[in-house]
């Protein structure tokens, strides 16, 4: 199935109707089979014992049922954080990592296989992005974790592989329907979408009158630096980025997160700390460090504890809030693309 293809858990019930009317069936169908979907997550018509056995089987046959397979775990034995690899039904894997705060259980999603952004410390994106995300396959993932795990989800984090406004239709159908009353319902204020900033697509998330929150991936306090990490900075400059920022926040009321992974030598100075402040104090904000995650194939080294600590000093005295990001199961393949990426040169390894 082709992800241009709308498939049957990745529609909205106003959709669900028209394809119930054009089987003969009476409009009112559609909430049971939304509920089916998204609120039991049935895995398979059969289950959907309130639809007559006509009405399932013709439904098996137009339209098969999106779902994900677990083909890997790994548990942190430090924090319990799980990282699981599911296979699409075209061969593809991706992964999804669930954690646990005292706040409640958070899941982190893929929106794509692979990435074409090619952020520099990355392991998502080297072997470039494969295709995206359907709606489906997005909420399966969230799907399949709380029923593995057994336990509510309340936050879910766009910041998987991927980037999500590159598969920007896809992503307000899954924002809608996972905070859906009749599926999840997981409050919008849960939400959050990471991206390294395509303002166009920013733009366009502020008109959606949605309440989530947006992260952008900023990592450089100057378009020079910036354009040394992240390709996407020469498409946008910094300035551009944060005006679009700046405008999601006016449009939604909603704060904003700026991710700021920090490198070795690269962008963790207290000269870029003061660059920083300059750019974002003011602003309605709030910055997330995160120590850079080394990736084998990149040459990146995350900064020592104690320049982190200048760093985060540096952006307080200016009135900035900031938090450090937990390092959440450093112990196994923390970061984004590693699991997959290992699982991908080990599958090579054995042909
Ligand atoms: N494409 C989106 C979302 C996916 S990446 C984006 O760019 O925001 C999620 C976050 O992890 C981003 O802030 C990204 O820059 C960061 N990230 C990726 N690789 C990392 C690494 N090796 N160490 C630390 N952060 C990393």
């Amino acid at each position: 199935m082709k992800n241009t293809v709308l498939d049957i858990k990745s529609m909205y019930p106003e959709e669900l109707k028209n394809v119930l009317e054009e089987l003969g069936e009476k409009p009112f169908r559609a909430s049971q089979l939304f509920s089916w979907l998204h609120d039991k997550q049935a895995e398979e018509y059969a289950r959907m014992t309130n639809l007559s056995k006509g009405l399932r089987e013709k439904l098996a046959q137009k339209y098969p049922l999106t779902v994900l397979r677990a083909v890997n775990m790994q548990e942190s034995r430090l924090d319990g954080t799980r990282k699981y690899l599911f296979a699409l039904d075209d061969g593809n894997v991706i992964e999804s990592v669930w954690m646990r705060y005292h706040h409640g259980n958070s899941v982190c999603i893929s929106s794509q296989v692979g990435c074409a952004m090619g952020c520099r410390f990355c392991a998502s994106t080297i072997g470039g992005k494969v295709r995206s995300l359907r709606t489906s396959e997005m909420l399966e993932q969230v799907y399949q974790i709380r029923k593995l795990t057994g336990e509510r989800v309340s936050n879910v984090v766009v910041m998987g592989t991927g980037e999500p406004l590159d598969n920007y239709d896809n992503l307000v159908r899954f924002i809608r329907l996972v905070s859906s009353p009749g599926g999840l319902n997981i409050s919008q204020r849960n939400l959050t979408v990471s991206t390294c900033g395509l303002v166009p697509e920013m733009y366009r998330l502020a008109e959606e009158g949605l309440a989530v929150t947006l992260a952008l991936s900023l990592h450089a306090p100057n378009d020079e630096k910036r354009k040394a990490l992240m390709p996407v900075a020469n498409r946008y400059t910094i300035r551009q980025v944060l005006d679009a920022c700046e405008n999601y926040y006016r449009k939604t009321g909603r704060r904003l997160t700026f991710e700021y992974a920090l490198a070795e030598g690269q962008n963790d100075g207290e000269q870029d700390a003061e660059e920083l402040a300059g750019l974002i104090s003011g602003m309605n904000c709030h910055v997330n460090l995160i120590p850079v995650n080394p990736v084998r194939e990149r040459k990146f080294a995350r900064s020592g504890k104690k320049v982190i600590a200048n760093f985060q000093n540096k952006l307080e005295k200016y009135g900035i809030n900031v938090t450090i990001r937990r390092e959440m199961g450093s112990d196994i393949d923390g970061a984004c693309g590693q699991l997959r990426k290992r699982y991908l040169d080990n599958q090579e390894k054995n042909v």
